[in-house]
């Protein structure tokens, strides 16, 4: 189901109608969860969240993405890849990785399509995540740009590219058939 903005916030506002008519009739902000039918208290507080992520130390992967290009980090101690980019190597703790482009051929592992998304992911169409396995040896799972997913195909030739994600319009990469 693909939802827009506007309907989602239609949605929203519908249901905090209800619950609204349900205080003022019942006394308290209880509603029934949808598939159990259990009691949920609905707190007065309303958070609308919005993650702050600090990306000064991998900030070359986002200056990279403007000029079309993937960056991974790499150990050059136990010559580890690192995707999405890491600042610190995990194994031996070098706080001085390299920065490498990646080259962007890969073969596609696995790939589903999804069609049922979480209530932030409803404004968008149907999109398929998939895993690849790139030329360097790592693993890359994002979005797949493809027409049609029936012409996917485990084992196939994949490429990495920067493209924006609408409606957003950030850039971002993704996987395509090569
Ligand atoms: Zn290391």
């Amino acid at each position: 189901m693909t939802m827009s903005r506007e309907e989602m916030e239609q949605m929203v506002k519908a249901w905090l109608q209800t619950v609204e008519q349900i205080t003022r009739s019942e006394g308290l902000p209880v509603v029934p969860d949808e598939k159990t039918a259990d009691p949920l208290w609905v707190d007065v507080r309303e958070l609308r969240l919005k993650y702050l992520i600090p990306i000064k130390r991998v900030k070359k992967f986002f200056d990279g993405l403007k000029e079309g290009k993937v960056y991974a980090t790499r150990c050059p101690v136990k010559n580890i890849y690192y995707f999405p980019p890491q600042a610190d190597c995990p194994v031996c703790m070098d706080e001085n990785l390299e920065w490498v482009e990646v080259s962007g051929r890969g073969q596609l592992l696995t790939y589903t399509v999804i069609q049922v998304k979480p209530a932030s992911y409803m404004h968008y169409p149907d999109y398929v995540i998939a895993i690849a396995r790139m030329d360097e040896g790592f693993n890359i799972l994002c979005w797949m740009a493809v027409e049609d997913p029936a012409t996917l195909k485990v084992g196939m030739h994949v490429k990495l590219v920067v493209k924006r994600r609408e409606p957003e319009g950030f850039l971002t990469y993704y996987l395509e058939p090569a």
